[in-house]
């Protein structure tokens, strides 16, 4: 490709059609992971997934199904939980066992660092009931030890049939393979940048552990692999460099992404440029949730990344201007969050009910300047009166005028309005 210099001027062509922008596809290998009869394909084209992480202690059996359960219902199709001690590990089980009774069959993932060789032995219920095993080499020992270690929990994974992610992390990264490749970057005639021998070192300890797990007899198929930072820069470039490297399937996020709009925005940015350029099969947002704000945010910011790339569709959209001096109230602000919240409320129960209700989209606009047009393209659509426009509030559905709604019931009858739409557009016919 022709490099462009700062200073060269723009060169402007005879206009033609503009090329539609589309997501890039990398087809890594198709992987499974699966509890009993549910099965969820990851990577070899099945659809980016979802994957989020308790924050419960895990000897707490109950609370941490109930959060999986929360989770799961949330959109999270593969749950990852903390399995750091004897505890946590004998938990497991009952916390599979209380899942399978309320109907949620989202496989488990078991978080590992240190000790996981020992556990998966000593709770051999444990390593049943997860689906999937994450292991961070960077943890599991140092030397002919580590080694050991490691080989010990993929003969482990193989034998049960699970699967594993070998999840690095530059917190953790294993410091020996960094020292040796420190050394080796010190002979070179010019030297790399330190932070690029870091990256080699992220992407060398992942695909040699992917190696070795092979070696040992782990299907290829079974191995996830992840390489964590939390640079968006550096993300961005580790990802694509492994992307090159290897057709095992991808695990995608930036570590410790942050509180908020900072975690939420970084990790859009970072996830975005990859998911655009095909890179990632799975994906978690790993943010720090605001005191009082409930664990499933990060499956919401997840998702929503998702479907705004247009990659998959998980609830209605609703589409709202973001007011201005024509709106001197917060009637269409607070119109649009019932809406919303209404939509991803229920769609637990319309999921199942409503095939196809996920890819509604309702507008939400406050006055007459884009509120009839922005409606008409959605498929259900209300234009809030603007200061000094007349009180009445056109709904539009599929691109024609239905009705005007005025008065204080507005909210109410047009959250009516909606779940009649649904019920007749896609509920099965009586
Ligand atoms: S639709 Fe009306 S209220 Fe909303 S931003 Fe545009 S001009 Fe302002």
């Amino acid at each position: 490709m022709p490099t462009v210099a700062a200073s060269d001027p723009i060169q402007f062509g005879e206009p033609g059609p503009i090329a539609l922008s589309a997501p890039r596809l990398r087809r890594s290998r198709a992987g499974v992971v699966s509890w009993r009869d549910h099965h969820v394909t990851v990577g070899g084209g099945a659809p980016v997934r979802v994957q989020s992480m308790t924050n419960t202690d895990t000897a707490d059996a109950i609370g941490t199904a109930i959060q999986v359960k929360e989770l799961a219902l949330a959109g999270s199709e593969l749950v990852r939980i903390t399995v750091n001690n004897d505890e946590a590990a004998q938990a497991v089980p009952h916390i599979r066992e209380q899942l399978d009774r309320m109907g949620i069959h989202v496989p488990l993932i078991g978080d590992f660092h240190y000790n996981g060789h020992r556990l998966l032995t000593d709770h051999p219920a444990c390593a049943e009931a997860l689906s999937k095993y994450r292991i961070n080499p960077g943890n599991v020992g140092r030397g002919d030890k580590g080694d050991r270690q490691f080989a010990q929990m993929v003969e482990i994974a193989a034998r049960h049939d699970k699967a594993i992610r070998i999840g690095v992390n530059w917190g953790s990264l294993d410091q020996d393979l960094l020292a040796r490749l420190m050394d080796d970057n010190a002979r070179r005639a010019e030297p790399w940048d330190a932070r690029q021998v870091m990256y080699e070192a992220l992407i060398t300890s992942a695909l040699d552990s992917a190696r070795r797990a092979e070696e040992i007899g782990l299907n290829p198929n079974n191995i996830t692999l992840s390489c964590k930072v939390s640079g968006v820069q550096d993300l961005i470039a580790v990802y694509q460099e492994l992307a090159l490297r290897t057709d095992h399937v991808l695990h995608l996020g930036l570590t410790e992404a942050g509180m908020g709009v900072k975690g939420t925005v970084a990790s859009a940015a970072a996830l975005a440029v990859l998911l655009q350029q095909g890179i990632g099969d799975t994906i978690r947002v790993s943010l720090t949730p605001q005191p009082g704000e409930a664990r499933t945010q990060e499956v919401v910011v997840a998702s929503e990344i998702l479907q705004a790339l247009g990659l998959r569709t998980f609830v209605p959209s609703v589409t709202a201007c973001p007011g201005c001096g024509r709106t001197t109230s917060t009637t269409f602000q607070e119109l649009a969050k019932q809406i919303d919240d209404f939509l991803r409320a229920s769609m637990p129960v319309w999921r199942a009910r409503y095939p196809g209700v996920e890819n509604m989209k309702v507008a939400v606009m406050g006055c007459i300047v884009n509120g009839p047009g922005e409606s008409k393209h959605a498929d259900i659509g209300i234009s809030l009166p603007g200061t000094g426009e007349a009180p009445a509030a056109p709904v539009f559905i599929d691109g024609q005028k239905a009705m005007t709604l005025r008065g204080e019931t507005i909210a109410v009858e047009f959250q009516q309005i909606v779940e009649n739409y649904i019920q007749k557009r896609f509920g099965a016919p009586a």
